[in-house]
C-alpha cells in the first residue's frame, strides 16, 4: 500500500456531525481507492470497550484504547477514522503524540443546535435525568484550543465540512487528489 497513514480525530459534542463527516470522508476516501478503517465512538463502546462508562476514567480508558488500534493501523499506512466526544484535552493530547500523524478535528456546533436535532433522543433523557454524565449537560467539554480542521456544522453545509477535511489531508500530504 503506497499511502500515508494518518488519523483523522473528529471530537465534539453528541450531535455535532461526527459521525455524518466522518462517513462521507470516509466514502470520498473510499470511491479514490485509499485504504481506510472507521472507530466509531458508538460502535467501539459495544465490542472494544464495552463495559466502560463515563466516568473521566472509563472515558479516558476508552479514548486510549481506541488510540491504541488507532496508533497500530495509522503506522501501517492506513487512513483511519475516529469520531469520539473525546471531551478531555489532556487524553486527546496524550494520542496526538503517540499517534504523531495526527489531524484533529473539531466538530462543532452550539449546544443548543446539538440538543435541537436530538439525532438520538439521548438529550431529551439527559434533560429529563434519565441519563446522566451526559457531555454538555452534566458532564464537561474542552474544547480543542488548537484543532487542525474546525467544522461549524450549525454555518456549512455537509460538502463544506468534508471539503475543508480533505484541503487538510492534501495540504499537510496524506492525499494527492
Ligand atoms: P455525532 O456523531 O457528532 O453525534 P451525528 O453525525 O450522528 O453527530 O449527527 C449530526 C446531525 O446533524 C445529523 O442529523 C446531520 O444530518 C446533521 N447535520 C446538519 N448539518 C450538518 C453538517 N454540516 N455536518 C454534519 N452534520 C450535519
Amino acid at each position: 500500500m503506497n499511502q500515508r497513514g494518518v488519523t483523522l480525530w473528529f471530537t465534539g459534542l453528541s450531535g455535532a456531525g461526527k459521525t455524518t463527516i466522518s462517513r462521507a470522508v470516509a466514502e470520498k476516501l473510499r470511491s479514490l481507492n485509499y485504504g481506510i478503517e472507521i472507530l466509531d465512538g458508538d460502535i467501539v463502546r459495544q465490542n472494544l470497550t464495552k463495559g466502560l462508562g463515563f466516568s473521566k476514567e472509563d472515558r479516558d480508558e476508552n479514548i486510549r484504547r481506541i488510540g491504541f488500534v488507532a496508533h497500530l493501523l495509522t503506522r501501517n499506512g492506513v487512513i483511519v477514522l475516529v469520531s469520539a466526544i473525546s471531551p478531555y484535552r489532556e487524553i486527546r493530547q496524550e494520542v496526538r503524540e503517540k499517534i504523531g500523524n495526527f489531524i484533529e478535528v473539531f466538530v462543532n456546533a452550539p449546544l443548543e443546535v446539538c440538543e435541537g436535532r436530538d439525532v438520538k433522543g439521548l438529550y431529551k433523557r439527559a434533560r429529563a435525568g434519565e441519563i446522566k454524565r451526559f457531555t454538555g449537560i452534566d458532564d464537561p467539554y474542552e474544547a480543542p484550543l488548537k484543532p487542525e480542521v474546525e467544522c461549524r456544522t450549525d454555518l456549512e453545509d455537509l460538502d463544506e465540512s468534508v471539503n475543508k477535511v480533505f484541503n487538510k489531508l492534501t495540504e499537510l500530504g496524506y492525499i494527492s487528489n
